[in-house]
């Protein structure tokens, strides 16, 4: 069976399909009956999450010992716990979901745990989340959603982001997803993930264990294809092995234009590990680490040693080229469990990325002191997202140095860092006159641009299509922050997908834009292609 999709993002699958069941949805939900019919299933969840976690204690003990086997055990006794189960059955008797009871005692005993001084307790946190997720998992009939046997093309309906970075990438094949627009979120990461992706099919339950084949570049899908089909797709992504190889050549190169224009390719990153990659792909820098991706899937926003810990691991990994940290760009599409703001009605216009940091400052602070500390590991820069105002980055620049001046008071080592604004809003677009004052680079986000100037929600896969960076009204602002920036002796960088898209990178250079940075997985391609280019042509 041939089904034709929307391709999303490059590559051939073929392997046995794996049907997704459908995430649990994530802020209030309402009761699936009444507190009596919520109480019982409340139970049945906790007996399966019991009955799971003794399967893996039996086997951690035959396959590796006593010790590992321990930590299920703790796990086993913690949904045993009767001050855990009477906050939660507490408050599924007040009227409260199952699912969400559970969510909110798990977050408050973390909470408590590590509040505690002892580091072994403090560590327990992490115990009493992960037997608050399979607890969740099993209400929702969804025990063990993400974790997978055997490789296999994945099939979902929706995925989000932070489920997509929970997945163990080497058994992921391909994905289908049937609701994923191509400039959200959930797509740059499978992007960065270089993962083949075809989207706007709908999964079937009986396509379940069916051999398969996927072709990213088309949007095709074959269920139980036709052996000459197969052995087209084999030979297909032999061939795509075989220019990887290739491209090899340029990995050590800097991308040069056949009239002599040197540009600057980056890697946009969402994982320290990712920037080892980015190295070994040639990128001369990471010109984008969204670090909202560090903290989407926790029950709590990192500490302050522990983001430090994150970004010395991705300077490292760069040797000494530039990592420009995009401070948390949260709010919006990209809400991680732990937070309560940012979920308003029109949450892509609401308290978003620097906005909602200016509203939190412990939180901000938290991570401008991490990355004031991380900075003496490599060449820190960091940047600010979603500004719409020269205030806005004064008010941040303010922060920037009160903490510089607080560690300084302590006696912590604060490293040298660049501050660019990126812009992503027309706002900061018309004003990017009035912005180069305040900022050391500027960094082009033409996904957001796109989606605030034409007035298109990115993340409306029924906008696909229509949604269009190419739009003359978008490319206008984008000649116009570059002009600005360069009077003002300023960088300019592109980090949205546009600059991955070799149909533009000729118009992009000859606007004058200096660096572009695009996945991991595209870094070697746009070498190769920037070296093909002439600019006075
Ligand atoms: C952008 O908006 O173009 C951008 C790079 O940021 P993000 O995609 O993370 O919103
Ligand atoms: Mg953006």
């Amino acid at each position: 069976m041939k089904l034709a999709g929307r391709p999303l993002c490059p590559g051939v699958a073929l392997g046995p399909i794996h049907v997704l069941p459908e995430a649990e949805k994530p802020g209030k939900n309402a009761p699936k009956g009444t507190p009596a019919e919520e109480l019982e299933r409340l139970e049945l969840g906790r007996q399966r999450a019991l009955d799971r976690v003794n399967g893996q204690q039996s086997a951690a003990l035959e396959k590796l010992g006593k010790e590992e086997a321990d930590i299920f055990r703790l796990h086993a006794l913690m949904l045993e716990d009767r001050d855990l189960l009477e906050t939660v059955r507490c408050a599924v008797r007040a009227g409260a979901c199952a699912e969400d009871s559970v969510r909110e005692a798990g977050e408050t005993f973390a909470a408590a745990f590590r509040a505690l001084e002892d580091p072994y307790l403090r560590e327990r946190a992490a115990d009493v989340e992960e037997v608050s997720r399979l607890w969740r998992e099993a209400l929702s009939g969804n025990l063990g959603r993400l974790e997978l046997g055997k490789p296999a093309i994945l099939c979902t309906g929706e995925i989000a982001p932070g489920e997509l970075i929970a997945l163990e990438r080497e058994k992921v094949l391909g994905l289908v997803v049937e609701r994923m627009a191509s400039d959200s979120h959930a797509a740059i990461l499978t992007r960065a993930m270089a993962l083949p992706t075809v989207v706007g099919l709908v999964p079937r339950m009986d396509w379940e264990g069916a051999f398969a084949a996927l072709d990213g570049e088309t949007g095709e899908l074959y269920v139980t294809p036709e052996e000459k089909v197969r052995d087209r797709l084999m030979e297909k992504a032999q061939a795509q092995r075989k220019i990887q190889t290739e491209l090899v050549a340029f990995r050590d190169r800097p991308a040069c234009t056949r009239d002599g224009r040197v540009v600057s390719v980056c890697a946009n990153i969402a994982a320290p590990e990712e920037a080892a990659l980015a190295r070994r792909e040639g990128a001369q820098g990471v010109g984008l680490f969204r670090t909202e991706f560090l903290c989407l899937n926790k029950e709590q926003c990192p500490g302050e040693e522990e983001q430090i810990a994150l970004y010395r691991r991705a300077l490292e990994a760069m040797e000494g080229r530039r990592v420009v940290i995009r401070t948390l760009d949260i709010g919006g599409d990209k809400c991680p469990p732990w937070l309560e703001a940012g979920r308003g009605e029109n949450p892509a216009l609401g308290l978003r990325g620097i906005r909602l940091s200016l509203k939190q400052p412990e939180l901000f602070r938290l991570q401008l002191r991490a990355i004031l500390r991380a900075a003496p590991y490599g060449k820190a820069a960091l940047m600010f997202p979603l500004v719409s105002s020269a205030q806005e980055v004064r008010a941040a620049r303010a922060l920037l140095e009160r903490c510089r001046a607080e560690l300084e008071a302590e006696g912590l080592p604060a490293g040298e860092v660049e501050v660019g604004v990126m812009i992503e809003t027309p706002a900061a677009a018309l004003m990017a006159g009035e912005l180069a004052k305040e900022a050391d680079f500027f960094s082009i986000g033409t996904n957001d641009l796109t989606q605030y100037t034409l007035a298109m929600d990115r993340q409306d896969p029924e906008l696909d299509g229509m949604y269009d960076p190419h739009h003359p009204a978008v490319l206008e602002l984008i000649r116009r922050t570059v002009e600005e920036g360069h009077r003002h002796g300023r960088r300019v960088a592109l980090c949205g997908q546009l600059g991955a898209d070799r149909s533009m990178t000729k118009t992009l250079l000859q606007m004058g834009v200096d660096e572009l940075s695009v996945p991991v997985g595209e870094v070697l391609e746009l070498k190769a292609h920037v070296s093909t280019l002439d600019l006075s042509e």
